[in-house]
């Protein structure tokens, strides 16, 4: 079963008496575990899908599913459980908590939701991350303190502390330098592949689209590609490009 599916969605802003149809008849599929680099133009769509999906907004015609789910059907109680639950959000600005250090940010949603967790297992859970994401020696540090490459770091702590199955992340590695941005990008591989988490992230670097195993490209609000990368089992890299609808998998 597809973990998310968008059919037929279209996204129409209204900017005073102008409309802007930012989405226009978007239909994929992602499955779980799927490592997903949605990509195109700036202006073709990717931050309004991720909001699609991530149930921040919603759309003005069609339907998102996530985990099988109809989003426009749930009451606001239900979203508010999913958001917490199954989401995971990783904000271009970080929305770091200024006055809490980095091992607090990073708890922080788990005081939101109800995430069953005894205390033993929340600080041997919280340790993993810290040190998954390299932040073992900073756990002290407020967010003045840390640098973009490790601000960023904390946020896809944060954003995977609650377990979601599924975490978006818009643009991760647009503020940061090549090399810190490869390091970020390592560590979603490493989480993808550790805790079978599936990522959704919007880029339009090409050596960031190169990463992904799935990848949907957008032109002014509409699919113009959806093709899975395969890694060979002989091979460091994609051995195998497949397109979906070539092979008749939509
Ligand atoms: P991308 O993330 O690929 O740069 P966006 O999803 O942000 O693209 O935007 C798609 C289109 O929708 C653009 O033309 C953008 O100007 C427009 N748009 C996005 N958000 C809004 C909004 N809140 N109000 C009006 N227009 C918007
Ligand atoms: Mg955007």
């Amino acid at each position: 079963m597809a973990i998310v599916q968008l059919q037929n969605v279209h996204k129409v802003y209204t900017l005073g008496t102008t409309k802007v149809p930012a989405v226009r008849g978007v239909s994929f599929e992602i499955h779980k575990g799927d490592f997903v680099s949605i990509t195109g133009p700036s202006g073709s769509g990717k931050s309004t899908i991720l909001n699609l999906i991530g149930c921040i907004d919603q759309p003005t015609e069609g339907e998102v599913f996530v985990q099988g789910q109809k989003t426009s059907g749930l009451k606001d109680k239900q979203l508010t459980v999913l958001r917490h639950q199954t989401l995971g959000f990783i904000f271009q600005s970080f929305n770091l908590i200024p006055v809490l250090n980095v091992k607090e940010n990073i708890e922080f949603p788990l005081l939101l939701g109800k995430t069953p967790m005894n205390h033993s297992a929340k600080e041997e859970w919280l340790q993993y991350l810290i040190e998954a994401v390299g932040l073992a020696d900073h756990v002290k540090h407020k967010p003045s303190e840390l640098s973009g490459g490790q601000r960023q770091r904390v946020a896809i702590a944060r954003a995977l502390v609650t377990k979601p199955q599924i975490v978006m992340a818009d643009e991760p590695t647009a503020n940061l330098d090549s090399k810190t941005g490869q390091a970020i990008m390592e560590l979603m591989q490493k989480m993808n592949a550790e805790l079978n988490t599936t990522f959704i992230f919007s880029t339009h670097d090409p050596g960031i689209v190169a990463m992904a195993h799935h990848v949907i490209q957008l032109l002014d609000g509409q699919v113009i590609d959806d093709h899975f990368v395969e890694a060979g089992p002989d091979t460091k890299g994609p051995s195998a490009v497949y397109n979906r609808k070539a092979v008749g998998q939509e």
